[in-house]
């Protein structure tokens, strides 16, 4: 039976994280019981680790069955930097190119085989798989297997086979949809027995949620990539042809940026897609055609240049930020006008009239979400039916909390135009007049001659848009959709215009946002910034060295977690989260050097940085100092000096180590660490060898016996 410490354990050495996340402990727990299950995650909730971890701990090949190419070859890239045997078959490759995997797998060399549900189901391929020892079928993006969902694979609803023909081997499914229409399509076609379902939330909380208003787009998106120099992310457009001009203004200004849509030829479109993963182009101007199928873990940030269609469509979009958990943002441009051109879209669209009626209606929601006035995160998971308790503090209402005052003034102004140009206008229309516009549209009705024609210029044109939504939002007016969009009265306006109701409206408050975001940093944070530049720039070389996406070296999370502490030796190093045995074998004495680099350039220019004091000590001790003088001079307690030296000696510098504790000191106090192990406490250590010797040798020895021990 194989325990869920061992699988902690290959967490560690082959992945380099810590801990699992709260669910994937007990997915796997069931997984290694050979018990069925259902797994339902967002998008970067960590769903592979669910089957990659057993893979490696269980006996035998793990299959996993995965609809997309793309993403099957970057798993696999990404399994192999971990130090995992990994494969993938499908009919992208040769007849010569499957035979040696076919191979490699009846040899036993393989933990995970990826293949296309065409290739699992065509002729032979069981027969084949029943020659191996399959440990476990993992079915990814399983929600291909529901003619309900978003993106239904017929080659999927044959996937019953397994069971059928496998009833020993349990399987788990895998999916970032969350209905349950689709959650219990996937357990019947599986035919899984009787599964435990996991459904995590689905709250992204890393992805910092923004609504701008859609005037001056284009500027506004150069301001924000200001704030996010070289910083990889996608921005969504509606056509195609906006891609492309989008892409070319940006590089016009300087930017590096690329386009992707369905109407290009495949070879440019893979090669867009392949610099986006490379990091060779920081921008792709998309249309929704781009992201299905890319594991790009650091995209950190998203752009919306319109309304999306459905809140399912933003979300799904806006997901393919931060999967790598460090912060990300998702920057939404929202405008009436896109309302109207999307509904005219959506309506000359010859569907079935009901799906235009729930087009419609979703459409709706989505605007409501860009006009909210309340946590928009609480509205986002409100509508997938989860709650939260709080308020998310990490989008732009949280951060910028809108003031109400009494708009009763306002309001009537507005109502009493509806009411005075017969409830004909519609919402652009209302506009003019209250700001006494002299349009040929209002000139010809006659509106001009209106009692309040004008009687709202006061009052800009954006601000009038806004607190026209919050009306119609909260029910003061309605907009006929049916007639022209124009604006009606409704039982709640009649009790403003005649019965005295008072009417709070919000007051957005654009500037301050703006300023708090730039905000300057204090130095610790620039320097930590430099060097996370620095280990990226490195990460970089050394991707395109080995050909493969930069976040398969390490993450950002994790060269953020390394330009916060600095690890300067093995040790440190290994305890940052996502840096395993495997990758320390492979990049860690890269970015320690580098690291090491850095610092001592900051200390050369004269700025105080912590973290590798004892490169400062090794200099003095080069000079000739003895270990009291350095004390003395920097200030220390002569065993903290004694630490450093212990730490020098075990990265490997030139230290002398043994003029400090002699052989047979060294005999002695080796046979205490031998006791309590090399991880024991110094004070433990100290009382076992009855205090006969000093703190600074147990140290010294310490280091001597890991060296010896390659511990
Ligand atoms: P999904 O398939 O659910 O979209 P992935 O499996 O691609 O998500 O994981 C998203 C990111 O989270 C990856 O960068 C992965 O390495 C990381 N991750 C997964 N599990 C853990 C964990 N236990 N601790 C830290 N990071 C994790
Ligand atoms: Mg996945």
């Amino acid at each position: 039976m194989i325990t869920i410490r061992e699988a902690r354990e290959a967490l560690k050495l082959y992945f380099g994280y810590e801990q699992f996340r709260p669910m994937q402990e007990q997915i796997i727990a069931d997984v290694l019981q050979r018990k069925d299950v259902v797994v339902l995650m967002p998008t970067g909730g960590g769903k592979s680790v669910c089957f990659q971890v057993p893979a490696v701990v269980m006996p035998g090949v793990c299959v996993v069955v995965s609809p997309l190419i793309a993403l099957m070859k970057d798993q696999v890239e990404a399994l192999l930097v971990n130090g995992i045997q990994a494969a993938y078959i499908n009919s992208s490759q040769s007849a010569e190119q499957q035979y040696t995997i076919e191979n490699e797998c009846l040899a036993g060399k393989l933990k995970l085989l990826y293949v296309s549900p065409e290739k699992l189901l065509s002729s032979g391929f069981m027969s084949f798989l029943k020659r191996l020892n399959v440990s476990l079928f993992a079915v990814d993006e399983a929600h291909c297997i529901s003619a309900w969902g978003h993106d239904f694979r017929p080659e999927y609803t044959q996937l019953k086979a397994l069971k059928q023909q496998f009833p020993s081997v349990p399987v788990i499914a895998l999916t970032a949809t969350a209905d349950k229409l689709t959650q219990k399509d996937i357990q019947e076609q599986l035919h899984l027995h009787n599964p435990n379902v996991f459904t995590a939330s689905f709250d992204r909380p890393n992805i910092n949620l923004m609504v701008k208003p859609g005037r001056d787009r284009f500027n506004r998106i150069t301001d924000f990539l200001e704030r996010r120099h070289k910083q990889p992310g996608i921005i969504y457009c509606l056509s195609r042809k906006a891609t492309e001009s989008l892409a070319q203004k940006l590089k016009s200004s300087g930017y590096s940026a690329t386009y992707y849509h369905a109407g290009m030829s495949p070879n440019l479109r893979a090669k867009a897609q392949d610099d986006f993963l490379k990091d060779n182009v920081q921008i792709v101007c998309a249309t929704i055609a781009f992201g299905m199928g890319i594991d790009k873990s650091n995209v950190r940030w998203v752009i919306h240049y319109n309304l999306p269609k459905n809140i399912e469509g933003y979300y799904q979009e806006i997901g393919r930020a931060g999967r790598d958990g460090a912060k990300s943002d998702a920057l939404l441009f929202y405008s009436f006008a896109d309302v109207m051109n999307m509904r005219n879209m959506l309506q000359d669209n010859q569907g079935k009239e009901t799906q235009t009626e729930l087009q419609l209606v979703k459409l709706e929601r989505m605007q409501q979400f860009a006009e909210a006035a309340a946590c928009r995160r609480r509205i986002l998971l409100q509508y997938f039916g989860e709650t939260m308790t709080n308020d998310c503090g990490n989008c732009d209402i949280c951060r910028n909390p809108p003031t109400r005052f009494d708009g009763t003034l306002i309001a009537q102004k507005a109502l009493s135009a509806i009411a005075r140009t017969n409830e004909q206008v519609n919402l652009g229309l209302l506009v003019d007049v209250l700001r006494g516009a002299r349009t040929s549209q209002v000139m010809q009705a006659g509106f001009d001659r209106v009692k309040t024609y004008g009687a709202g210029r006061d009052i800009n044109t954006l601000d009038w848009h806004r607190y026209l939504h919050q009306l119609l939002n909260e029910g003061y007016m309605e907009m006929a959709y049916d007639q022209g969009y124009t604006l009606k009265l409704t039982e709640q306006s009649k009790q403003v215009l005649f019965e005295g109701r008072k009417v709070q409206l919000v007051k957005f408050d654009e500037i301050k946002q703006e300023e708090s975001a730039v905000k300057a940093r204090p130095k610790r944070e620039l320097i930590k910034d430099a060097l996370f530049e620095s280990l990226r720039t490195l990460r970089k070389s050394l991707a395109d060295e080995y050909g493969v996406p930069p976040y398969v070296i390490f993450t950002d999370t994790t060269l953020q977690e390394m330009a916060a502490e600095r690890p300067t030796n093995k040790i440190s190093m290994l305890a940052i989260s996502g840096v395993g045995a495997q990758k320390f074998d492979r990049y860690g004495d890269t970015f320690i050097s580098k690291i090491i680099d850095f610092i001592n350039e900051e200390q050369a220019k004269g700025n105080k940085i912590k973290g590798a004091t004892h490169l400062a000590t090794l200099e003095l001790l080069q000079s000739g100092l003895s270990i009291d003088e350095i004390a003395k001079l920097r200030n220390l307690n002569p065993v903290t000096v004694f630490s450093h030296l212990a730490t020098l000696y075990e990265q490997g510098y030139p230290v002398k180590i043994n003029a400090y504790v002699n052989k047979a000191e060294y005999s002695i106090i080796s046979k205490a660490i031998e006791k309590l192990g090399p991880d024991a406490k110094l004070k433990d250590l100290f009382e076992c060898l009855h205090e006969k010797y000093e703190y600074y040798k147990i140290r010294l020895s310490l280091s001597i016996y890991k060296k010896e021990h390659n511990l």
